[in-house]
């Protein structure tokens, strides 16, 4: 599987994968892409939702959750709904891996929609997530099914030591963000300093914010 095959612009479906990920080609994410900065030329503006759903999996901080609702509407404009929790998706660990397949997991999230296919649904887990290929992921989006799902374990630390929890919420608040505009129809940024700039580590979040650069914003309407 090649990077490019896991933007969302090629099938719908994207993977965030981390820096332990190089693909056929080692050099590869040192490079810039081939595609020019901030291209949109493939992405459909969808319409923006006017509520997002945040569905917890597992256990989840109740104040993470609300700072996660809170940036949603401070950077698309909506206000979200709290989900029923679901329970820890024991169906998708691998025993082998001591890991989570995200993709079943999100395929798990898409049956709850109380709104109906056109709300968008971020489930939000504190489980390390995989897919098949790739040795973790911290996110996964699936723009058809207007489901994303961002795993907040590998936020909380850096080389092996926890970071302050303020550190911890803001790389919460970025990958949201992150997750929520592929559902909305934005992919990879090559601006680092945008939420939409693809993170190979949490430090990479350290250095983004929380909100979309202007062509991002301009994508979806937001400028
Ligand atoms: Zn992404
Ligand atoms: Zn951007």
């Amino acid at each position: 599987m090649s990077r490019k095959d896991l933007e969302a612009s090629s099938n719908g479906r994207t993977a965030d994968f981390g820096s332990a990920y190089e693909g056929s080609n080692p050099s590869a994410s040192a490079r810039p892409p081939a595609r020019a900065p901030n291209q949109r030329a493939e992405v459909k503006s969808l319409p923006m939702p006017e509520r997002f759903l945040v569905v917890p999996i597992g256990p989840v901080p109740k104040g993470l959750l609300a700072e996660l609702g809170a940036v949603l509407q401070e950077i698309f404009g909506a206000p979200s709904d709290l989900g029923t929790p679901l329970v820890r998706p024991e169906f998708a660990y691998n025993k082998d891996r001591h890991q989570y397949h995200s993709t079943a997991v999100l395929r798990r999230l898409e049956t709850v929609r109380p709104r109906g296919p056109e709300e968008p649904v971020l489930g939000v887990v504190d489980v390390d997530l995989f897919v098949p290929d790739l040795p973790f992921v911290f996110g996964e989006a699936d723009r058809e099914a207007r489901t994303a799902l961002v795993s907040v374990f590998r936020l909380k630390g850096s080389d092996g030591r926890a970071v302050p929890p303020e550190r911890f919420v803001h790389r919460s608040r970025v990958e949201a963000v992150h997750a929520m505009g592929h559902l909305l129809g934005l992919s990879h940024c090559n601006d680092f300093r945008c939420a939409m700039f693809l993170s190979h580590t949490p430090a990479d979040s350290d250095r983004k914010g929380a909100g979309l650069c202007t062509p991002c914003r301009t994508a979806i309407g937001r400028a």
